[in-house]
């Protein structure tokens, strides 16, 4: 019946629905423009050598920069456009100005970097997916192993065999996969047995807690970046913020890569641009 409490609760709850909808069908029409247009832009973060701060790598991290609205992180749009398909456009997106920014810095003669962009899992589905990123990289005139492939732990353990089908394609072509967020989720070193598995990014809730935890799970890290090193794999530790973050990753493993606020945040191309070219961060606690 229509005055009862129920029905009021079910409408209420479809009319935010429905504006959530709205919102978010306006956001994605606002997108397909933004990306037109040139708003979003990689932002990148170095990756140093924990023992000398050296930048050893970068990471892209896309920015939506309105004219009008400012600038937009990835929690604000990413799972949106994973739900609708539209993140393989910016990831893409990401990518060519990544290797824009590594072509730019050959042709100025100046170093390089690998730099690391970030995939949806949606990829994994795309046959075509590997030979998209080589006419990419080829198109820029950039060797194929100075870029990253960061796929994260959950998209990799979600479908093993059909990852390790892709990332062996993506291996054999000559990019560097990396394993992000690892530690997050249900983490599986013996999954890694069948992956060509280059790099391994430690997810910074296994940081903190071995941090503040205490001997059990920095026992675990410990044994992580163990066998990693063992197998050949190279281990960055992700979201350093602290000086006693640097210094419980450094007395772990010296060769650890770091990445974090503690070193610098994502900047943009022209701010990264000079830091590679002074070559190495000192480390600087935020206040
Ligand atoms: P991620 O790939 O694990 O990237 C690391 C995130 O941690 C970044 O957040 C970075 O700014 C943040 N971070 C770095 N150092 C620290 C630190 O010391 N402390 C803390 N608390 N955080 C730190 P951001 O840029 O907001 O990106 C969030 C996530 O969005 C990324 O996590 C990645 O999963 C996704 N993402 C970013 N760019 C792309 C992209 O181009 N494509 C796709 N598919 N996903 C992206
Ligand atoms: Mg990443
Ligand atoms: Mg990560
Ligand atoms: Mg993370």
């Amino acid at each position: 019946s229509i005055g009862d409490s129920s029905h009021s609760i079910t409408a209420c709850y479809t009319d935010s629905m429905r504006e959530n909808d709205i919102a978010q069908r306006a956001l994605q029409i606002e997108a397909v423009e933004a990306l037109a247009n040139g708003e979003f832009v990689a932002y990148y973060q170095p990756k140093v050598a924990i023992e000398t701060g050296e930048i050893v790598g970068l990471e892209a991290l896309v920015r939506w920069i309105a004219p009008k609205r400012g600038m937009r992180s990835p929690a604000d749009f990413v799972s949106l456009f994973e739900r609708n398909g539209f993140i393989t456009e910016i990831d893409f997106e990401m990518f060519d100005q990544a290797c824009a920014f590594i072509r730019a810095r050959i042709d100025e003669n100046r170093t390089i970097v690998p730099i690391a962009c970030n995939f949806s899992r949606l990829h994994l589905l795309d046959d075509r997916f590997p030979n998209t990123l080589k006419t990419i990289v080829d198109a820029h005139r950039v060797p194929v192993d100075m870029l990253e492939l960061e796929l994260t732990e959950s998209i990799v353990m979600e479908d093993l065999s059909r990852a390790e089908a892709m990332c062996q394609r993506l291996s054999d072509l000559g990019f560097r996969i990396a394993i992000d967020d690892f530690g997050s989720g249900y983490s599986s070193l013996g999954a890694l047995q069948n992956l060509p598995v280059d790099i391994l990014k430690i997810d910074q809730s296994f940081l903190l807690s071995s941090s503040s935890n205490g001997s059990r799970s920095k026992t675990i890290l410990e044994g992580i970046i163990d066998i990693a090193e063992r197998l050949g794999t190279e281990i960055v530790v992700e979201g350093i913020e602290t000086l006693e973050h640097a210094q419980v990753i450094e007395a772990m493993d010296p060769r650890s890569i770091a990445q974090g606020y503690l070193y610098s945040r994502p900047v943009p191309q022209s701010t990264v641009s000079e830091l590679l070219d002074h070559g190495s961060i000192e480390p600087q606690p935020e206040t």
